[in-house]
């Protein structure tokens, strides 16, 4: 069995459920809130803090992790990134009082910074070349400011709203940060395991792919499929398939990028097709 471990609850822990879900792997869990579940035949997931997880990847309690991109260059360990997962997209960004007119480059040495990633500030300031006074603390860094405990932070922006909220502006990026399926360097050397790691990464990846594309589908004119072709240029052209009429019409096939949908039905109608259906795609294997 490979061990997965899995943020047990935030942001993240939806999403790693649904994405393992959808790439075929079944979750076994004797209780609702038990702490381990067989995945598929090979995986046994550990639910465990999002915190918590390069650690543990680390010191081998489990070989692979997800887990946010900002935890795993936090904790300074050794991890192989197998993969990016895109989901949980969040900034780790540097944020003053909004009525603090000053840019990053304009602090002061000395400037005392509250935030719960106290290694990728320092890391950061240190680029900026100014040496600041990290404040460690353990949440809720918006509140530093107003209580005088430090004139800036750096913390965790998805929206923007709870910096807004709380009289806050943002003023840099440290790191751009989404979730990540990690290994620790041993499990990669396994031979046992490197054909179960490929065929996951594979199925991931395969869902991840068919989020960005769409099916299309549409009834065009026999004689327009020169112009069907320019607008559907698919994976490899579109597939055109017979309809049972007289023979004056075809069915044209193909997968579009999701932005693109609105414009390709939109030169669809132009040439007069009829009959169009756009759905999703589970997995996609090119
Ligand atoms: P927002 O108001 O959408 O900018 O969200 C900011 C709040 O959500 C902060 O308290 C962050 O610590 C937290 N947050 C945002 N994105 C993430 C993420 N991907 N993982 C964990 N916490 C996050």
């Amino acid at each position: 069995m490979i061990r997965i471990a899995l943020p047990n609850k935030g942001r993240l822990a939806e999403s790693a459920r649904e994405l393992l879900e959808r790439a075929g792997l079944e979750f076994d869990m004797t209780h609702e809130r038990s702490l381990v579940a067989t995945l598929g035949d090979d995986f046994q997931a550990l639910f465990v803090r999002a915190n918590d997880i390069p650690e543990f990847v680390a010191d081998g309690a489990a070989d692979l992790g997800i887990t946010g991109r900002d935890l795993v260059e936090e904790s300074g360990r050794a991890l192989e990134i197998l993969l990016d997962l895109r989901f949980g997209r969040c900034r780790l960004a540097v944020a003053v009082r909004e009525d603090d007119p000053r840019e990053v480059r304009k602090l002061p040495s000395g400037t005392r910074v509250a935030t719960t990633f106290p290694r990728l500030t320092e890391r950061y300031f240190e680029r900026v070349g100014t040496p600041v006074e990290v404040v460690p603390i353990s949440g809720a860094a918006e509140i530093a400011p107003h209580l005088g405990v430090a004139d800036v932070i750096v913390d965790l922006v998805s929206t923007g709203s709870t910096l807004k909220i709380n009289g806050l502006r943002e003023v840099g990026t440290v790191l751009e940060s989404t979730a990540l399926l990690v290994a620790s360097p041993e499990v990669l050397e396994s031979d046992e395991s490197a054909g179960k790691l490929r065929e996951l990464v594979a199925a991931l990846e395969s869902v991840i792919r068919a989020e960005g594309k769409r099916y299309l589908m549409a009834n065009v004119r026999r004689d327009r499929l020169a112009e069907v072709k320019r607008i559907l240029p698919g994976i490899s052209g579109p597939t055109i398939v017979d309809v049972l009429d007289s023979g004056e019409y075809v069915a044209a096939h193909a997968v579009v990028d999701r932005g693109e949908v609105y414009r390709t039905i939109a030169a669809l109608k132009s040439i007069g097709a009829t009959g169009i259906l756009v759905t999703h795609i589970e997995r996609l294997m090119p």
